[in-house]
């Protein structure tokens, strides 16, 4: 997608701090973060919503929770816990149409989420 902010990132045309990268996923910080821990973990592969991810896709999103894990357990994380979320269209507050996890850890979080 030519005019996609993530797919862009991914592309490194638009800069941001990259923390890890393989074939299908790159991790960076959150331009502005909601919590000491940011971390986004996006596709290369443009899906605006986990409702346009088919099946044939379970290994990349697998993948990408793996990598959420990993990133935490660099971060130091792992112990003390973490939270993972995906937003999903407006309600949800999913505001770039890209498909990313949000990795976020470094303070304690509320449940139910607001
Ligand atoms: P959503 O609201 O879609 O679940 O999450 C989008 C996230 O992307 C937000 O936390 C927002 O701060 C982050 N974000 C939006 N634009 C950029 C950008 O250009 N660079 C980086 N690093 N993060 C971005
Ligand atoms: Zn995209």
């Amino acid at each position: 997608m030519a005019d996609c902010i993530f797919c862009k990132i991914g592309r490194k045309e638009i800069p941001s701090k990259i923390v890890y990268e393989d074939r299908q996923v790159v991790a960076f910080e959150d331009i502005k973060p909601q919590a000491p821990i940011h971390t986004l973990v996006i596709s290369k592969g443009h899906f605006a919503t986990l409702n346009d991810v088919g099946a044939e896709e379970e290994g990349l999103l697998g993948h990408m929770m793996l990598v959420a894990a990993r990133v935490a357990k660099d971060k130091g994380l792992d112990k003390e816990g973490y939270r993972v979320v995906a937003n999903c269209l407006e309600a949800a507050g999913q505001s770039v149409f890209h498909i990313h996890l949000h990795l976020l850890g470094g303070r304690r979080f509320a449940w139910p989420p607001g």
